[in-house]
């Protein structure tokens, strides 16, 4: 696979491809080399118009077809998307970096989510509620909010369009996305399985640009009513604000910091072969990456140990390349911003105990990196990394970890690892978090909710749970006269 073949990416309204009004593009560029390997198109205020209009139009059309037949266009999409997957995987990794096998389960997963919302979409009852006068039939329908603002990040081009778009859809809403001008080839691929399998004009639409400049003029405008939004936490809450002034409905899935407790009981080759998998998925550039390790110290130096073997066994390189296992960073404000936390974390007094600093000149290649004894005051216990770091802290109770996890004003994701019932318990119940997974790593699963709580939001990408903010409630009562 070269970079030949990576595709420029247009805006998608009713179903066609077009240019920006203006001919305005952005480069894309290869994370891996830095340098551009296609265009995107720039949206203006006329393509958000043109934009608006077919949604509108769309959901007309999608609120109007049944929901069996809704699951049915879904599942053939889910099918074109499984089919396209090894022509989808290598766009993703040219425009963002993550190794060619997690661009492949990241497609394959995408057509596991829209099967579930498919199903799931099916199953979205209302209810009849006994009257207190006999003539009188009380009902309970739930009906699609509306036309749908969804704006998603660069970390997973994919997954994150398709949670929120297959929720959409599932309920009847149509859906407009302005996916990530870094990593637009991807979700592009992603759009066009939906509209080779049948989706009506309008349903979907997917456009790119200036990120603040589409938000705020989609969030205000009257056609739009429930905004969904992937990103960091600062950003989150402007939008959330612009949202409550517009009075619509909304989701939020901000940043998080995931403690991970390592109980004095735990199995430590269990949670070292557990945890190194998935701190370095992805380059740790992931919102459920684990990230304050916190470990019993009479185990702490044995998990730190057998911790630096795993990852001085990772095998850097192009994501295209065979064996390669941690990619570049998506972008080079991301090398930035670890040169910076590792300066701070250095300065504090931690322990740099492998990694550490960038590899190489060219591309955005940052070594994975094992942080020990690293003070609570250290930047990179406070603030998310979003980078290929763990960092390693001792504590001496299970009751003094839970205190560490819930400093923080996020509330995702949290690991621990226990052989011991009532630590679990004990976890399950205290931890101010939105997940929890417990001697494993993280089981994303479509039926299971994915959410925080606190600084990382609100509302949920999965479960039964994740359809609701899609739906409104209508109360009809209706007397037999
Ligand atoms: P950023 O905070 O500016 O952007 C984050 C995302 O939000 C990007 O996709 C961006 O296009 C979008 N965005 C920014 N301003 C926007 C606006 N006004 N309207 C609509 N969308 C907007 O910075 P960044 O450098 O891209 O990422 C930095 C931090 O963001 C990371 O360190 C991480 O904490 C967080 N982040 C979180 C996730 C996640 O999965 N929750 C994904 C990507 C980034």
């Amino acid at each position: 696979m070269t970079t030949n073949a990576y595709r420029d990416t247009r805006l998608l309204i009713d179903n066609e491809w077009v240019d920006a009004a203006d001919g305005r593009t952005l480069d894309v560029l290869n994370p891996a080399t830095g340098k551009p390997i296609g265009r995107v198109a720039h949206a203006s205020r006329a393509d958000l118009d043109k934009a608006l209009a077919a949604t509108q139009r769309g959901f007309q059309a999608w609120r109007n077809t049944p929901a069996h037949e809704r699951a049915a266009i879904m599942r053939k999409a889910a099918g074109l998307v499984r089919e396209r997957a090894d022509a989808i995987a290598p766009l993703m990794t040219m425009e963002q970096g993550k190794p060619l096998a997690e661009a492949k389960v990241e497609v394959m997963s995408a057509a596991d989510i829209i099967e579930w919302f498919a199903d799931e979409g099916r199953r979205t009852y209302g209810r009849i509620v006994p009257a207190r006068n006999l003539a009188v039939r009380q009902m309970v329908l739930k009906e699609a909010v509306g036309p749908v603002a969804a704006f998603t990040p660069w970390n997973f081009p994919i997954n994150q369009v398709v949670r929120k778009l297959s929720a959409a859809l599932a309920t009847g809403c149509s859906f407009l996305v302005k996916a990530p001008e870094e990593t637009p080839a991807s979700p592009a691929a992603l759009l066009q399985a939906f509209v080779d399998a049948g989706l009506p004009a309008g349903v979907v639409g997917l456009v790119f640009g200036n990120p603040a400049e589409i938000s705020s003029y989609l969030i205000a405008h009257p056609v739009i009513r429930k905004v969904t939004f992937t990103g960091s936490t600062p950003v989150g809450k402007e939008l959330a604000a612009l949202v409550g002034q517009h009075m619509k409905r909304v989701t939020m899935e901000l940043g998080g910091h995931a403690p991970v407790i390592v109980a004095e009981d735990a199995d430590v080759d269990l949670a070292i072969k557990a945890l190194a998998g998935a701190k370095f998925r992805n380059a740790g550039q992931v919102c459920i990456s684990p990230t304050r390790f916190l470990v019993h110290n009479h185990i702490k130096e044995r998990f730190i140990d057998g911790f630096a073997a795993r990852v001085q066994g990772l095998k850097v390189g192009d994501g295209l390349a065979d064996g390669t296992t941690l990619g570049p960073l998506a972008n080079a404000r991301r090398i930035s911003a670890m040169t910076k936390v590792m300066e701070d974390a250095r300065q504090k007094g931690a322990r740099i105990v492998t990694g550490g600093e960038r590899v190489g000149s060219e591309g955005n290649f940052f070594a994975p990196t094992l942080l020990a004894d690293v003070p609570l005051d250290a930047d990179v216990f406070n603030n998310e990394p979003f980078g290929p770091v763990a960092a390693v802290r001792g504590v001496d109770s299970l009751e003094e970890a839970i205190a560490e996890a819930n400093r923080l004003p996020f509330g995702l994701a949290s690991y621990a690892f226990t052989r011991s019932l009532s630590n679990a318990h004990k976890l399950s119940q205290d931890l101010e978090v939105g997940m929890l997974w417990v001697n494993q790593p993280a089981a994303p699963w479509p039926e299971m909710p994915f959410g925080g709580v606190k600084d990382s939001g609100y509302g949920s990408e999965g479960g039964p749970e994740a359809l609701e903010p899609y739906l409104v409630t209508k109360s009809v009562a209706i007397l037999n006269a």
